[in-house]
């Protein structure tokens, strides 16, 4: 040490500004990199718990602070056991006296006898075999359910202290493998990081509009003392995400006034061909759709327009109306599918269109060989192709369009603004999106700012509503004897197998195995075709004609029957399992039946309903009490949160899950407000930069 003086650090400028490395850390500074870490740091989780919480998106530390709770339980009395009363919800302090187990069928029905000063009940749960070997006799319980007349329903217990049990007990979206105890108990040790998130809002701004620290609002949304605590976090979590957002819009709204598109001039005899070749006659919607896009079409700012309307509402016509657009100008259209199949399903449709018409359609999916995928993009580059049908692979580098002028992009929620962008450099395209997943205006025009919206409301021809029943698995025979008395009527109908988390190539073996089977018993006399994603083209083109021509009465399908599919003749869907399906997907699903006259039924299988989870059974409800997609839009923002919802996906900017539009207008107006105010990003940069990038990488994987 003699001698040796640690170098004297002289200040560089304002503290912080840039700081050497070397300094300590305040206290109190966040660390963001706990938050970063995998969510296996955690205790109580290893591998497979962490394969379960990935499953459902929760995959570092910090993804637990950012999930927002479904609800908060109800406060409920404490009672003594004497003082129990009708079927109220109420809490239980008691002693285990004994306790046993049976099974119902898949239902495993666990019962202790527990006791108080005052009484005894039978305590049952459900499906939890391992609590047995806890409830030893003389444990310490608190028990949340009903009474009723076996004895008292427990929905939530603690064995120590009272977390679960609680007044306003956060209630988190639960798996079948994945408790809801389980999900709290890990939240409780999450909570001490609050901290680690930062605060990136100016004090001036947040005092301004009085909101509470970030840390502090996302202690109040996991662990409220009441749901006006819950709510005072919840808002200023969305005020943050809806000033991002706007953030984010602001960048991409000005890379867009950079561009510029080629004007086309008005309609001519093809679209006059086109439209002499429907054999229908276009909706008023649709024809105001229309003159909405021919409107952008004649202008030099690219068209930047969302075609939303239901399923079976039309848009396909409407779409191709706009490709054709530019090939009678004599330049290039393209129209991108999410997946290979429904590129597939596109070029199908759009081609038997544009036969008549004398237009040449090429489809270009990586499934392709690598000969033909090379002629194709030949084609693309020398301009000879001119209408185009393909999945993302389409805007991929070595795709060279000489003269693209419009895109269609369909179901666009998995495409984020970085693929659009990419097509849109150089000359930008006129881009419409198109969407069968309806989201509420208010919503579009939030997640997009600055989008067109042209919507197609009313459904062509008189169409009977599709009725809609749920049915229990152990009455699905019922289901089948009404579908085989529909088949002998004429009839055809389609069975959707169970979407189980599998590769295209098993859900695949699935389908045909349940083919199999149904030939072999329910559907014996009928012809029963199979249709899933590992089908050629041809194989599935000639499934379909057959079908169409009435050869087959059944197809037998995975959900790549979603979009596309449009057989009038088919008036009767089975979906089996329908819990483990995504409302919108239900309701696409739906939309294949209910084409034609005829009355049309879509028949919802499911396991009982106490053993489904809180949402699918709210899921099916839904399903079952309207077919309007508006509606069941909203009820899916409210099952799952806005955020989750498709639409807010279809921005690319998927991270919505606080903002509660219809309730948070005025926080929508506060938040522009700021935005434009602000003077910089500041410290908001990183997460603008982050929700920006997201969406440019949506779609990529
Ligand atoms: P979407 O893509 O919106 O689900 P489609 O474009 O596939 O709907 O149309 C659904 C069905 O309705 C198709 O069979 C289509 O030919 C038919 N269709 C479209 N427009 C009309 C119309 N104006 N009148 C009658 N049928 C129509
Ligand atoms: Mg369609």
């Amino acid at each position: 040490m003699k001698g040796t003086r640690a170098p004297v650090r002289l200040p560089t400028g304002f503290a912080g500004a840039d700081a050497p490395d070397g300094w300590p850390r305040l206290p109190r500074t966040p660390r963001p990199e706990r938050l970063d870490a995998p969510i296996e740091a955690l205790p109580g989780v290893g591998p497979s718990v962490a394969r379960r919480l990935g499953k459902v998106g929760l995959e570092r530390v910090g993804d637990l602070l950012w999930q927002r709770p479904r609800r908060y339980e109800q406060p409920v009395p404490s009672r003594r056991i004497c003082d129990l009363f009708g079927d109220e919800e109420a809490v239980i302090e008691v002693v285990v006296r004994s306790v046993s187990s049976r099974r119902r069928g898949r239902l495993k029905i666990l019962t202790a006898r527990v006791a108080d000063d005052t009484g005894e009940i039978k305590a049952t749960w459900f499906n939890q075999p391992w609590l047995e070997k806890r409830l030893l006799p003389g444990t310490q319980v608190r028990l949340r359910g009903r009474a009723n007349k076996f004895g008292f329903a427990v929905s939530s217990y603690d064995l120590d202290g009272e977390a679960e049990t609680a007044d306003y007990a956060p209630v988190y979206p639960a798996s079948e493998d994945l408790s809801q105890k389980k999900l709290r108990e890990l939240r409780s040790h999450v909570l001490g990081l609050a901290r680690d998130a930062g605060e990136p809002l100016p004090a001036g701004l947040r005092t301004g509009y009085g909101l509470p620290l970030r840390a502090d609002a996302l202690v109040a949304l996991h662990r409220p003392r009441g749901l006006d605590e819950a709510e005072t976090g919840r808002h200023r979590l969305a005020f943050d995400e809806l000033l991002v957002l706007r953030l984010a819009l602001a960048r991409t709204a000005a890379a867009r006034t950079r561009t510029s598109a080629q004007p086309l001039g008005p309609p001519g005899e093809l679209l006059a061909a086109y439209r002499s070749a429907l054999p229908f006659t276009l909706t008023p919607d649709q024809e105001r759709a229309i003159e909405e896009l021919d409107g952008d079409l004649g202008r030099s700012t690219p068209m930047h327009r969302l075609l939303q309307g239901d399923v079976g509402s039309g848009k396909t016509v409407v779409a191709l109306y706009a490709l054709l657009r530019a090939v009678e100008a004599g330049r290039q259209a393209a129209l991108m599918a999410p997946t290979e199949t429904l590129a597939e399903q596109h070029f199908l449709t759009v081609e038997e269109l544009c036969g008549e018409l004398g237009i040449r359609v090429s489809l270009l999916t990586s499934s392709l060989r690598a000969r033909e995928h090379k002629a194709v993009r030949q084609l693309i580059a020398s301009g000879d192709a001119l209408l185009v049908v393909g999945t993302h692979a389409l805007i991929q580098e070595e795709v060279d369009f000489r003269d693209l002028s419009v895109v269609v992009v369909d179901e666009q929620h998995r495409f984020g603004v970085g693929q659009r962008s990419a097509l849109a450099e150089g000359r930008a395209p006129h881009v419409l999106h198109m969407t069968a997943t309806p989201i509420p205006r208010t919503l579009a025009l939030t997640v997009y700012g600055d989008l067109d919206v042209s919507e197609l409301t009313v459904l062509p021809a008189n169409r009977k509503p599709v009725i809609t029943r749920w049915i229990p698995e152990e009455r699905a025979s019922e289901a089948y004897r009404r579908l085989t008395r529909l088949l002998r009527e004429g009839r055809q109908a389609y069975v959707v197998c169970p979407l189980i988390e599998q590769s295209e190539t098993s859900r695949a073996r699935a389908a045909e195995h349940e083919t199999e089977r149904l030939r072999a018993h329910e559907l014996r006399e009928f012809g029963v075709g199979c249709v899933h994603g590992k089908l050629r083209t041809a194989e599935r083109r000639d499934l379909m004609a057959r079908f169409k021509a009435c050869e087959l009465d059944v197809l037998v399908a995975t959900t790549v029957i979603e979009v596309g599919v449009d057989v009038a003749n088919a008036t009767v869907m089975i979906v089996q399992e329908a819990d483990r399906f995504g409302l919108a997907q239900l309701h696409q699903l739906r939309g294949r039946v209910g084409r034609g006259a005829e009355q049309s039924y879509c028949l919802l299988v499911s396991r009982p309903r106490e053993e489904l989870t809180e949402s699918a059974v709210e899921r099916l409800d839904a399903m079952v009490e309207t077919t309007d997609g508006f509606e069941l839009a909203e009820r899916d923002l409210e099952i799952r949160g806005e955020g989750q919802l498709l639409g807010a996906r279809q921005s690319g900017f998927s991270d919505l899950r606080f903002v509660r539009l219809r309730r948070d207008q005025a926080l929508l107006e506060r938040a522009r407000e700021a935005a434009d105010a602000l003077e910089e990003e500041g410290l908001l940069a990183d997460e603008v930069d982050r929700l920006v990038s997201d969406a440019e990488h949506l779609g990529e994987s």
